[in-house]
């Protein structure tokens, strides 16, 4: 089946849209405001008194006296500042809201690292079927048997794509993975009485790397990249000792590029006891293509909600399940879903080795279910197509863009690619063009990681060639805007509610607390 043409998504007015285009199709001259740009008040500032949304039917039970039911401080002294608002105030101003918001279903999200690939719908209808979205984590096994079957089968694919003996579905995001494999390899180490507190990474590792390393009492220790984007081998040797529990590898890596050492890396690992981690973010270039247990990964975390479609960003949801090998299986996180000798499903909570709970109940459930959804619509061929459009999409882009932008690792690149705007003259920074591409109906690319200046550029598999072609002539477009009209980039975005924001400020001092007026 070809995926991109299966789930391509077909070119927007609005993405396709150039930005000339899009002011005309709102500005002046027409009859209809754009209601975009009208002022609408707050909620708070919205309504009257007495207006509401709701109406409750008479009690019809005797009323209590709150004073005789409740302690005095738990008393309000004044009504709760909340507006006052009908219904359809309310549905209006939510609406309008989510006209604002930026979607990959509205737009080309090319945000490297992040694989926003289109979510098929089918996940939806399926995680929305009453037997999975009603149950409660309460229930006899007896009563949910659907449930835990797909969880298990869920559990045993995910073991086979990885090429790994068994795998947790309890971490809730990839950075929770991480920190569930590394009390895994931290266990491990324990079981044979060493304590190992040295974790490897190579310097263009995700940030959430260091940042476990941190939450589990490790320290990390940087591994230099060559300029071509693969580890330096020797620079690896001079820092692996007896004291290193892991190396945590994103392979193929941030930078695009599939380090193709990765077997050797492995070995220098093992030889001084220390495990292999695999940072599997960036799985959606090498489904079916190749199995990290291949290539000598112990330990391993999914983001499921990347490489397998649920809708994610702003902070959730996800799922972040663990696959490791056949010497770790014993350390896995409990309870683990188990198909019995009789061929029902439970919940085993016998496991004297494991590292214990580390979510509550079961896992991200909604979530699981659209990754089993996906994987089983796509079956093992579609999934390996996954990963070849992926990588054909990213290598398209890049080339076509190479004359124009530079790239600072040569090709051929996995699913993602970096390039850097050599702009410095005209002073138009990689920032300035990430605004742009909003006026263009894009979606800003990750940016000024992991090397500086960068735009990291995901396309995914399920653009067509019409949007990624789009993509091009918008980013060629801005070149020739920086060449004759820099200010237009330098200003931009033009198209949208608010400008340029001081987002350091915005999630530093973050204001969501209504102020009654006094
Ligand atoms: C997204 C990502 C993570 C973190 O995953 P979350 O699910 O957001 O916690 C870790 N490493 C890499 C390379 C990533 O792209």
């Amino acid at each position: 089946m070809a995926i991109g043409s299966e789930f391509a998504t077909k070119k927007s007015d609005r993405s396709s849209a150039k930005p000339a285009q899009l002011e005309q199709a709102t500005g002046r001259g027409s009859m209809i405001p754009d209601l975009q740009k009208v002022n609408h008040p707050l909620l708070f500032e919205n309504g009257a008194p007495g207006l509401c949304a709701v109406n409750l039917p008479t009690l019809d039970v005797p009323t209590t006296d709150k004073k005789a039911a409740l302690p005095a401080e738990l008393i309000r002294t004044a009504p709760t500042p909340l507006p006052e608002v009908g219904e359809l105030d309310v549905v209006r101003h939510y609406k309008r809201l989510s006209h604002r918001c930026f979607s990959v279903d509205e737009n080309f999200y090319p945000l490297g690292s992040c694989t926003m690939k289109y979510n098929p719908r089918v996940n939806e209808r399926v995680a929305a079927m009453p037997g999975f979205a009603h149950v409660h984590p309460y229930q006899f096994e007896s009563d949910v048997q659907g449930m835990l079957e797909l969880l298990y089968r869920l559990r045993c694919d995910l073991a086979e794509i990885a090429g790994l003996a068994e795998v947790t579905l309890q971490p809730a995001a990839g950075a929770h993975g991480e920190m569930t494999g590394l009390m895994i390899i931290d266990a491990y180490h324990v079981s044979r009485g060493e304590k190992r507190t040295k974790v490897l990474a190579p310097d263009s590792a995700h940030g959430t790397n260091p940042a476990t390393c941190a939450c589990c009492g490790k320290s990390t220790v940087s591994v230099a990249s060559m300029p071509d984007g693969r580890v330096d081998l020797d620079d690896l040797r001079s820092k692996v000792d007896e004291n290193t529990a892991a190396m945590m590898i994103t392979n193929p890596n941030t930078v695009g590029v599939f380090d193709d050492q990765i077997a050797e890396i492995a070995e220098i690992i093992h030889a001084k006891g220390a495990l292999l981690y695999l940072d599997g973010a960036n799985m959606n270039a090498i489904l079916g293509i190749t199995k990290p247990g291949d290539f000598g990964v112990d330990v391993m975390h999914y983001n499921t909600h990347k490489t397998f479609s649920t809708p994610h960003g702003g902070g959730g949801p996800g799922a972040g399940p663990v696959a490791v090998a056949e010497h770790l299986v014993k350390f896995l996180p409990k309870p683990q879903v188990v198909k019995h000798e009789d061929g029902t499903f439970g919940w085993d909570y016998h496991r004297p080795d494991s590292i214990g709970i580390v979510r509550s109940f079961y896992g991200q459930i909604g979530v699981l279910v659209r990754a089993y959804t996906y994987i089983r619509s796509l079956g093992r061929d579609g999934l390996r197509d996954v990963a070849e459009k992926a990588v054909l999409n990213a290598n398209y882009l890049a080339a076509r863009l190479k004359h124009r932008y530079k790239m600072p690792f040569p090709p051929p690149y996995a699913h993602e690619f970096i390039l850097v705007p050599e702009f410095e003259s005209a002073g138009v920074t990689q920032h300035d063009i990430a605004k742009r591409l909003i006026d263009y109906g894009i979606h800003p690319p990750t940016m000024s990681w992991p090397i500086h200046h960068c735009l990291m550029i995901e396309p995914t598999e399920t653009e067509s060639l019409a949007t990624l072609d789009h993509f091009v002539e918008a980013m060629l477009d801005i070149a020739d805007e920086v060449e004759n009209n820099p200010s237009i980039v330098k200003t931009a975005p033009h198209g949208m509610p608010v400008k340029r924001l001081d987002e350091v400020a915005a999630n530093r001092r973050l204001n969501v607390r209504w102020q009654a007026e006094s």
